[in-house]
């Protein structure tokens, strides 16, 4: 089964699916706990071409062909061989956050956004979607409050503009995909978040 966290800058996604794969590795689930851009060596090189140097480096057609590049390579090394093994494979970011960041932000159409996600995942589709939703503000307090350069982040020196239209996105994309997406309120304290992860994954999974 296939899990992928999606939201804005500073929802405390890393730190919620983090929290995820613990509790289901003590409840002897085999889980396979990756992310994107990255996950496999080849694609974490290209998230480094990517991230790196704090500033804008490609066009959005280029930056969206890189990150579907990085995802086949990600898909084929890393999570098909994971879910064929039986494994519940958790990815912090995937296709959605193509959708929200190159396309609904960066303005590429969706039709090229749907058919380069297409080829790229070649059917390693999520079950389940988990949407961390918190007001601007949070996003912009919590990326205030993160390590100067930590991630080496493009998007973390952005304003409420742009974390506004990112958590629009977002919301909209869990409104088109009811069945697949889950939206999470992510505010309160990070294990009250993690109950409501909880019961929204352990309910759409059957565990
Ligand atoms: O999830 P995380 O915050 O580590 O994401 C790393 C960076 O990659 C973020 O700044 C995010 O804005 C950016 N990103 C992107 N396009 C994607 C996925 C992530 O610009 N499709």
């Amino acid at each position: 089964r296939f899990v992928t966290f999606e939201g804005g800058e500073g929802v405390g996604k890393s730190t919620q699916i983090r929290r995820l794969a613990e509790r289901l590795r003590d409840l002897a689930h085999d889980v396979v706990l990756t992310r994107e851009p990255g996950g496999s060596p080849r694609a974490e090189r290209l998230r480094e071409t990517l991230l790196s140097g704090g500033a804008k480096r490609f066009g959005t057609f280029a930056e969206t062909t890189l990150i579907a590049s990085a995802r086949a390579d990600h898909v084929d090394r890393v999570i098909r061989p994971a879910l064929q093994r039986g494994a519940i494979v958790l990815c912090d970011r995937y296709v959605d956050s193509t959708r929200a960041y190159q396309g609904s932000l960066g303005g590429l159409d969706k039709a090229s956004i749907r058919s380069l996600e297409r080829v790229a995942t070649a059917g390693a589709w999520p079950d389940l979607t988990v949407i961390l939703d918190a007001p601007v503000e949070r996003s912009l307090e919590r990326v205030a409050n993160r390590a100067q350069g930590a991630a080496g982040d493009r998007f973390e020196s952005e304003g409420r503009d742009f974390h506004g239209r990112l958590r629009a996105a977002f919301v909209e994309i869990a409104r088109e995909e009811p069945e697949r997406c889950v939206l999470v309120d992510a505010e309160g304290p990070e294990p009250v978040v993690a109950g409501r992860v909880w019961d929204v994954v352990s309910r759409r999974l059957g565990l």
